[in-house]
Formats: structure tokens, sequence, C-alpha cells
């Protein structure tokens, strides 16, 4: 039998790193020695003292729930310690109807299209973007209204841009700050542009701030909670995964506006089950270690950051210095003629490095590439090594 795809998957555009993974997959088969530097998922490993919160959790001969669902016997500590965690790092109060735990950010975006969107609504969503806001709003039946981030306005959304058309239709509004590919950051004058513009026009303002806490040379990236009023209309997608080194442990929390949070509290309720105590009590240890676990990582990516930028304007191409995040994303060298297509493709080709094209973030994010810092300063270093002759 030969199922046909729901509408839905036929709808999706083909998942961009599928074709990366294939011509890495081909050419380490032809005895190629590929050096990747594309994939943005943390090497270093989960600090020791939340590893050791798991095992005493997962141990803990005590909790007779410790096997349970995490959804049906949760861990009140952990959204205690998001609570904390914002009112210690941002000055924000959040009251406990206001936080969701998840299971991790992409999960949530994804259900937060089916808790807010009707079919035929609109959301908006950045590009070059993280795909998953788009995928949101697809298995939703919901339509997505592209804003493009441009360099000359910092990789901001331009919110006087987007047609009233759109405005008239839009349920909800995803940012990303810092963000991923573009590595820009955002201040709080423009959480309080967004908050303006959502309460203007009835759209929820789900910030997604998967890299708030991978930042560099004393830089602090704000909250959008902490703009007034914020949580009439905002909600912020908050994860362990790039900050603590724990992309598969899979937690994090939503908070902000009540309604909101409420109605994806209601998706997870009917289609997940929550994750597992240990791993919520250990969540719980990273926020309320965040002080002294986050430095030490991000000391190790600012190094690498360094290193790259420098080899990379050594060569004479031109690369800005991002202070979160944990990439590097710099316009494509000029005789690409703005094709991160043909530049990816050839710097492969001759030397087996793979980068990411920003192509596959989005028409807009064509004309730059993007490396990943999170791979070992040996692996970076070869990597560059190799770049350098691509010179000539
Ligand atoms: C990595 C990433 C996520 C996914 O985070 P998880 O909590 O691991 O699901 C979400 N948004 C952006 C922009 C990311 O880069």
């Amino acid at each position: 039998m030969d199922f046909q795809p729901a509408e839905r998957l036929r709808k999706l555009p083909p998942y961009p790193f599928a074709d990366l993974r294939r011509k890495k997959a081909e050419a380490r088969k032809k005895g190629v020695k590929v050096i990747a530097i594309d994939i943005g998922d943390p090497d270093m490993p989960t600090p020791d003292p939340v590893i050791d919160e798991l095992c005493r959790a997962v141990r803990d001969e005590g909790d007779p729930n410790r096997h349970r669902y995490g959804c049906d016997v949760p861990v009140a500590d952990f959204p205690q310690a998001v609570r904390d965690f914002y009112q210690r790092r941002w000055g924000v109060a959040l009251r406990e109807d206001q936080v969701v735990t998840t299971s991790g950010s992409k999960d949530a975006i994804a259900q937060m299209g089916m808790a807010l969107l009707n079919p035929g609504d609109v959301g908006i969503a950045p590009t070059p973007g993280y795909p998953t806001y788009n995928i949101a709003h697809v298995f939703a039946s919901a339509v997505t209204y592209y804003a493009p981030l441009l360099r000359q306005n910092g990789f901001l959304v331009d919110f006087d841009a987007i047609p009233l058309e759109v405005r008239r239709q839009a349920k909800i509004l995803w940012l990303n700050y810092p963000n991923n590919p573009t590595t820009a950051t955002a201040d709080l004058e423009f959480f309080k542009r967004a908050v303006e513009f959502g309460r203007k026009h009835d759209i929820l303002i789900a910030h997604d701030s998967a890299y708030s806490e991978n930042v560099y040379d004393g830089y602090r990236s704000p909250s959008i909670l902490q703009v007034d009023g914020a949580e009439d209309v905002a909600v912020e997608f908050f994860s362990l995964s790039k900050g603590f080194n724990m992309t598969g442990w899979r937690v994090g929390a939503v908070a902000g506006n009540a309604s909101a949070v409420k109605a994806l509290a209601s998706v997870k309720d009917n289609v997940d089950n929550g994750t597992l105590r240990a791993v919520q009590f250990a969540a719980a240890k990273a926020l309320n270690a965040a002080d002294e676990l986050t430095p030490k990582i991000n000391a190790v990516y600012q190094k690498r950051r360094d290193m790259v930028v420098e080899a990379l304007r050594k060569n004479g191409w031109s690369v800005d210095k991002p202070k979160a995040t944990i990439y590097i994303w710099a316009p494509v060298p000029e005789r690409y003629k703005g094709s991160s297509g043909a530049f990816a493709a050839e710097l492969f080709e001759k030397t087996g490095v793979s980068v990411t094209p920003g192509l596959v973030y989005g028409q807009w994010g064509e004309g730059f590439y993007r490396i990943s810092l999170t791979y070992s300063e040996e692996t970076l270093r070869e990597a560059l090594d190799r770049i350098m002759e691509l010179r000539a």
C-alpha cells in the first residue's frame, strides 16, 4: 500500500537540512573528509550539576511518581524556577497561570499554531528565520506572511512595512532575538514597538528566545516581557536547549499572556504527556544555577567566535562579530554574486567544508551563509584552514 500524505504535508517546503545531510553522506561515501560546521546543536556536554540532579531524581525511591507522566504529576519546582529566573534575570514577575512547561520550543511553537489559529488565518513569520513558525501555520491550515529581515534594518522586523490587509487577518507574529540565523539582537525599544503593534492590531506577539542566554562581551539580552503591558499581547518561548547544552532533554517554558498560555496548555493536555519528572527537576536546577553555568559555556563560544571572525577577516571576507547566539552570519564573498548556494557548493566541492547557505532560511536569507560555533576549536580551525584555500 502506498498511502497519500495529507494536504498539510504536501504543503510543506522540503526540510532544508535533508538536502545538506544527503550531500554530506554521499561525499563521505566517496572518501572525502567532510568537515561540517553547519548545524546548531551544542557539542559541549550538559553541565555536571544538572546531570547529577537528573540522576538523583530518577533514582529517588522516595518519589513514587518518578516514572509517571510528567504532565499528570508535574514538578512544581520547574515552573517556580522559571518564575524565579524571570524575576532575577529581567525583573519580570510572572503569576502561576502565566507559565506552562513545554517539551522544548520546537514542539511548543507547532502546538501554539493549533492552539490559536483557524483555517485561513494569517501568521507572520520573519525571513530568514526558523522554519517551524511556518510549519505551525500550515499544520493549522493557516497562511504565512513572510516579513523580511533586512541588513539595513539591523535584521529587525519592520512593522510599518506589514501591509494593512495582513495586519487585519493576522493572529500571531513571531519574533526571535537574539536571532537565528542572522545573530541580530533587539533592544527593549524594539520590543516596545512590537507590543504596541500587537495591541493595535490584536495580534499575539510570540517571541522565541531560544538564544537569550548565549551572550558575549557582557551583553545581556532583554525579555519582551519587560515591556509594560507586554502580558496583554505577548508570550515568550524560553528553552534550556541552547543556553545550557540541553537540546536532547526536551524542556522549556512558555510565559506571558495567560489566555495564550492556557490555550497552549490545553493543546498539550491533548497531544503530549509532558516531560519526565527527573528532567523537570534537573531543568529547575539548571535555571537556579544559571549564573554559574552559562558564563562557562559562553566563554567557550566567545573564543570560537573570535577565532572564526579573525580568520574570515584575514581572508579578506567581511563579517560582523555577533554579541549573541551560537552562529556567524556573513555575506557570501563578492565573486559569488550573492548566491549562497553557489558559494556553499563550491566550498564543499573544493574543500569538504559544509556551511549553511542562507537561502535555506528563506528567500531573504540569500546572499549570506551561516557557520555554527557548536564545533570544537580543532574542527573549526581545520575548516578555516581549508576555507583559506578557496581564496586562490
Ligand atoms: C534551536 C532553536 C529552537 C528549538 O529549541 P528547542 O527548545 O530545542 O525545541 C527554537 N527556535 C530557534 C530559533 C532555534 O534556533
